[in-house]
This record gives C-alpha cells, sequence and structure tokens, in this order.
C-alpha cells in the first residue's frame, strides 16, 4: 500500500541473468517491494538464463513460501523441442501454479504473425496462462503490433504487452490494445506524457504498471501516483487490472 493506493507489480524478475550479470533472489525482491509498499508481484525469470528448469524452481519456491505477495511466470528460449517445451509449461502451470507466460523476442526470436508460432501460444491457452510479451526495443518481433495476430486467433488468451512497445512504438499499444479486447497493457518505460496518451485512450481496466527492475521501482510507480489521472483509473493501473489478469494466491 502507497499513498492509499493497494499495488500489484505486473513486471519483476529473480534469478541470474546471463545476458546482463544481473542477480537477485526472492527475499531482495519482496525487500524492495516492502521498501516501497507494492503489495503483490508477478515474478518472471530473466530471458537469458543458465538452466530455465531452475529458474522456474526458484521462482516458484519464493512463490510458495509468499503466495500473498507473489505470482509466477515462465520464461524459456522457445526453440527447443516442442514436446519439452509444451512439458515445461504444463509443468510451471500444474505443479507450480504460474499465472503467465513470458514472451521475450529480443533474445527469443518467435514471430508473432507465423502460424509457426502457433505452439507457444497454444501452450499458453492450453494451461490457462496469461501471456505477456516483451514490446519495444528487439523489433521487428517486439512490434506491439504483430501481437494483434495472436491476440485474434487466440481470443481466450489475455495478452499483456510490456513496456508499451516504449517511447518510440506506444501508439502501436494503444492501437493493437483499441483493435483486441484481450491485450493488455503494462506502461513501464514509458514517458509521464507518454503514460497520459495511453491512459485517454486505452481503458484503464486493461493498464498496469511494472517496474522490471528495483531501481526503476520509484519511477515507474510515481507516475501513476503523480499523475494527473483519475483515482479509480490510478487504482485499476496500480492494482486492480494486474490483480484480476494474473489472479489471486494460488
Ligand atoms: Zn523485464
Amino acid at each position: 500500500m502507497r499513498d492509499g493506493f493497494r499495488i500489484f507489480d505486473a513486471h519483476t524478475h529473480i534469478g541470474t541473468a546471463r545476458h546482463s550479470g544481473r542477480s537477485l533472489t526472492g527475499d531482495e525482491l519482496l525487500g524492495h517491494m516492502d521498501r516501497f509498499g507494492v503489495d503483490r508481484a508477478l515474478v518472471i525469470p530473466f530471458p537469458v538464463v543458465e538452466d530455465f528448469r531452475q529458474a522456474h524452481e526458484l521462482i516458484a519456491r519464493a512463490v510458495r513460501a509468499h503466495p500473498d505477495r507473489l505470482a509466477g511466470a515462465a520464461c524459456l528460449y522457445p526453440f527447443i523441442s516442442e514436446a519439452e517445451f509444451r512439458e515445461e509449461i504444463r509443468r510451471c502451470a500444474e505443479e507450480f501454479g504460474f499465472r503467465a507466460l513470458k514472451l521475450q523476442p529480443k533474445f527469443q526470436p518467435l514471430n508473432p504473425v507465423s502460424s509457426r508460432s502457433d505452439f507457444f501460444f497454444e501452450a499458453a491457452a492450453q494451461n490457462h496462462l496469461v501471456v505477456v510479451a516483451h514490446t519495444g526495443d528487439g523489433v521487428p518481433f517486439s512490434l506491439p503490433s504483430l501481437f494483434i495476430a495472436p491476440a485474434r486467433k487466440f481470443p481466450e488468451i489475455r495478452l499483456v504487452l510490456a513496456h508499451s512497445g516504449g517511447s518510440v512504438f506506444f501508439q502501436e499499444a494503444m492501437v493493437a490494445a483499441s483493435v483486441c479486447p484481450n491485450i493488455y497493457v503494462e506502461l513501464s518505460t514509458l514517458m509521464p506524457h507518454h503514460v497520459a496518451e495511453v491512459a485517454a485512450q486505452v481503458p484503464s481496466s486493461r493498464l498496469m504498471i511494472g517496474s522490471d527492475l528495483p531501481e526503476s521501482l520509484e519511477t515507474e510507480m510515481s507516475k501513476i501516483l503523480n499523475g494527473e489521472l483519475p483515482a479509480g483509473a490510478k487504482h485499476d493501473i496500480l492494482w486492480n487490472t494486474a490483480n484480476s489478469v494474473f489472479g489471486n494466491a494460488h
């Protein structure tokens, strides 16, 4: 709780990232959440890890220890054998109770408009997982508009555009959300005036906030807490949308 608002951080990571050298434990994440007043967070593996099963097990242990604070997400290189991919997604959903499957097209070159990528979205749909797609840097496959195709092909999936396409492509995220009722937008990395522009056109019931890294937590949340938005929209963006999309504790 911060300034009378419950906070759901829809984008955090724990584990060790091979590409950046970043490392964060579950307890460290909870410490940052406590210091700022974040009530709940979606915890996602870093996109490049030594062992994706271990990364998922680390998150599963943290979620199990703090089911009231943390929800889990899967993230793995999609071009392992399809059977292996589907089995790991099943394990994450059934055994760990994860709520989401993340795609990071900058490191996982899956073409969202190709039917060759259907297996990814099918695995999410079969396991009732929300798809969280990194958008912004990492084009072309991280362009927000490319996710209109799978959002239409799999209307039962809720699809979250992480970073809202970033400052360069945020209007694409607005277009994608406006033509697909199952597309949601996570607002991290945007300039405050970009956030206002998105919030003016996309219903707040489809907007959420994320920090990505602890040093961005204060900045990302302050954009909403201190922004020129109605209190109802702030409640939606800071808590309601993510809480309804990623559900309550298993
Ligand atoms: Zn991230």
